[in-house]
């Protein structure tokens, strides 16, 4: 008898990943700030057509410095997902960490926090092996790790920096999803 298929997931990063960071230390606040990166869109559709559920996990320090309203948060996020659906790569969830650096959360990555609350929240059996951590910084990586995730740093050229640690990297989103 064949055994059920795990979950294979990409957990993504948001700012950096699928939208560009915003500059600075500043916070994406609004929905009218939201820009996706070029070819971003494309890219989770071709994850999601390669069989991977998509989750996305973004620290939000914004929220809990007094900087950001969550509801706006909560706003950008449903707009996301519709704008993913619509593309036919419909998210499976957006989780956040609202925490300040300094609060000490369980959430906030470089933890593992936030990776294991999705996994319980959506009932997720991950199939580890072939489950991925996307970012665009050492944090993430950091945290993907903790998860036992694989991990892969969006690193555009021009900004990337040898490393030592063994991740996979990519220019975009884009290029990740032809890799994986
Ligand atoms: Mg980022
Ligand atoms: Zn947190």
């Amino acid at each position: 008898m064949r055994t059920k298929r795990r979950d294979k997931v990409t957990f993504l990063d948001r700012d950096g990943v699928i939208n560009e960071a915003p500059g600075g230390s500043g916070y994406v606040t609004t929905w009218e700030q939201f820009r996706f990166i070029d070819g971003a869109l494309d890219a989770l559709r071709t994850l999601k057509r390669k069989g991977y559920r998509l989750v996305v996990v973004t620290n939000q320090q914004g929220v809990g410095k007094g900087l950001m309203d969550i509801g706006a948060l909560e706003t950008i996020h449903r707009n996301l997902r519709a704008r993913s659906a619509d593309h036919g790569a419909a998210i499976d969830g957006v989780f956040f960490c609202p925490h300040r650096a300094d609060d000490g959360c369980c959430c906030r990555k470089p933890r593992p926090g936030l990776i294991h609350q999705a996994i319980r929240e959506l009932g997720l059996d991950l199939d580890l092996d072939r489950s991925w951590l996307i970012g665009d910084s050492p944090r993430d990586m950091e945290a993907g790790a903790a998860a036992g995730l694989n991990t892969l740093l969006i690193a555009p050229i021009a900004k990337s920096t040898p490393h030592l640690a063994p991740w996979a990297v990519a220019a975009s989103l884009a290029d990740a999803a032809q890799l994986l």
